[in-house]
Order: structure tokens, then C-alpha cells, then sequence
């Protein structure tokens, strides 16, 4: 089974943005950090495979140039591959090192510019450098660069989408990190990457409420329990709901049932009905769950794959 952290990767690898300045922003982002100009001409050296397929993808999208490419392994007899891609020099190449010089310097200069080509830039950067950890053991992702400079910029415009990476020197790299469910989710949205949000939230809702459950089991009676079960499983649905993007288009009575039970968690069905403005009997606010039991079980069946 593919794991986690390369599965995200490939995930946001087979976006390709339809916009030629966003495509721009990606090649960039992936030259970021690990593209040179040699007396050969430009290269670009990455250790994953996603990575080397997104700058082919998108020099020839955005160039068509002559490229080489090359696969060695890092070590003899290692699983891990190094991948050149070069475009060797001719006429095309100034403009092509020019444009990325380009776009290192805005960013450099905190010039951001328009959001889609921000978004583009930061998942060129994560496809090469990025990770994350299962997040069914912690929540962890990280992004590697090789200096307090580029770590500065990729912070720089994280902050822009209102995101707040803690940045650690580790011998020769400076890391980029996140340890909140929250941000990490908020990240891989930004980047595209929605059936990773969609785990990533499945996960955070299954322990958060097992965390209130837990807590409340110590203290509360034996009976108490099958209504709470119903009140995890409905707001596990209502995140479900919202982390598929479906939740703008449910009707007005199912989003604020939903909103309800996401305020009050602990609220039986009665309760819930007689917050409801006006008030509604047990077997409506019962029907009400049902429904989006059914759109939670439509959108598990469409990603279980
Ligand atoms: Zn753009």
C-alpha cells in the first residue's frame, strides 16, 4: 500500500492549473529550491518522482524545449532515485531561466501578486519537499528547504492564507512545519489536495469526538451512551459533508440542523427540535439526520476507492 505522505504527493502531482501564469507559478515552485543554472544549461535535481513528472508536464505545456532527463540511484542498490531534468542550452533558455528568476524575485521582494499563482507556487514547492505523517499516528507536515531565506518565503506566503508554520534549523535545512489538524487541513485544501483533506478530516473527527466521548463516559450513566453514539456518527457525517464541499448546496433546514448539532454535541434529538425556531417534534429532527446520513454515505461511497 502506498503510504500516506507520497499518496498526498502524487494527489496534488496530477493537478495541472489551467492558467499559463499559475502553471508558471508551479514550474517555479518546483525550481525553488532545487533548480540550477549550470554551463549545460538549466537543471532541476529532485528526489521524487511526482516531482519530475509535474516539470515535464509543465515546461512542456508552457516552452516545448528540448529536455533531458536522467534516473540514477542515490545509493547503489537503494530504492531511492535521483531525477535530472535539464534543459540543455538553446534559444529558448533565457527566456524560460528568466521567467523563474521572475518569480523567485517577486516573491522574494513579498510582491504576491494574485492568490491562484500563490497556491500554484506552494504546491510545486511541496511536491518537492513536502511531507506529512500519517494522521492516524500524529499530525505532522513539513516542508524542506535549504535556507533561512527560502524558508522565510515559502512562510511568507503561507501567511497570506492566514497559515502560521513554526520553522526549525536541522543541520544544513531549514524546516517548515505544522503539528495543528486544523492548519495542515486548511494547507492541503489551498493546494488541491481534497482527498487527503477528506482522510485528514475523517481521522481528526473520529478522534475529537472519541476524545468528548471518552471524557464523558467516566462520568456520565450507562444509558447515555446510545445517544451519544448517534451524536458522534452525526457529526462525523456533518464534517464529512463539509469537508466534501457539499455543504453549500444542502437545503436551509439541513445546514442549520447541522450547524445545531455541531454547537451542541451532547444534545439529544428533543433538545435540538426545541432550539429549532419553530420548534420541531423527535421524529423531524430525527428525519433531518437521516438525510445527511445519506448524502455522509453517498460521499464515502464516491472516495472509498
Ligand atoms: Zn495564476
Amino acid at each position: 500500500m502506498m503510504g500516506f505522505s507520497r499518496a498526498v504527493r502524487e494527489e496534488l502531482a496530477r493537478i495541472l492549473p489551467e492558467r499559463r501564469c499559475c502553471q508558471m507559478a508551479e514550474l517555479a515552485g518546483l525550481a525553488f529550491i532545487d533548480g540550477t543554472l549550470t554551463v549545460q544549461g538549466y537543471e532541476l535535481i529532485v528526489g521524487q518522482a511526482a516531482a519530475a513528472r509535474m516539470a515535464y508536464r509543465l515546461l512542456k505545456q508552457l516552452y516545448q524545449p528540448y529536455l533531458e532527463i536522467k534516473v540514477r540511484h542515490r545509493v547503489r542498490f537503494s530504492k531511492h532515485h535521483v531525477y535530472t531534468i535539464r534543459i540543455p542550452n538553446q534559444p529558448l533558455l533565457p527566456r524560460i531561466v528568466g521567467s523563474l528568476r521572475g518569480v523567485h524575485q517577486r516573491y522574494s521582494k513579498e510582491r504576491w501578486g494574485k492568490p491562484c499563482c500563490r497556491k500554484a507556487f506552494l504546491r510545486g514547492v511541496y511536491i518537492c519537499r513536502g511531507s506529512l505523517t500519517n494522521p492516524r499516528k500524529n499530525y505532522h507536515l513539513e516542508i524542506v528547504t535549504d535556507s533561512f531565506q527560502q524558508a522565510a518565503i515559502i512562510q511568507g506566503i503561507m501567511e497570506t492564507f492566514d497559515l502560521a508554520p513554526g520553522v526549525v534549523q536541522r543541520k544544513k535545512h531549514v524546516t517548515l512545519y505544522m503539528k495543528d489538524g486544523e492548519q495542515i487541513s486548511k494547507l492541503l485544501n489551498l493546494l488541491g489536495g481534497h482527498s487527503a483533506v477528506l482522510q485528514l478530516e475523517n481521522v481528526r473527527v473520529v478522534k475529537g469526538v472519541r476524545n468528548q466521548i471518552n471524557r464523558l463516559v467516566n462520568c456520565e450513566t450507562a444509558n447515555m451512551d446510545k445517544t451519544l453514539e448517534a451524536a458522534f456518527r452525526q457529526v462525523e457525517n456533518i464534517k464529512l459533508i463539509m469537508a466534501s464541499g457539499r455543504f453549500a448546496s444542502l437545503s436551509p433546514e439541513l445546514k442549520e440542523m447541522a450547524g445545531l448539532r455541531l454547537q451542541y454535541p451532547y444534545a439529544s434529538l428533543k433538545e435540538l427540535g426545541e432550539l429549532l425556531d419553530p420548534p420541531l417534534s423527535k421524529s423531524g429532527v430525527n428525519h433531518r439526520f437521516r438525510k445527511l446520513d445519506v448524502i455522509a454515505e453517498e460521499i464515502r461511497k464516491e472516495h472509498a476507492e
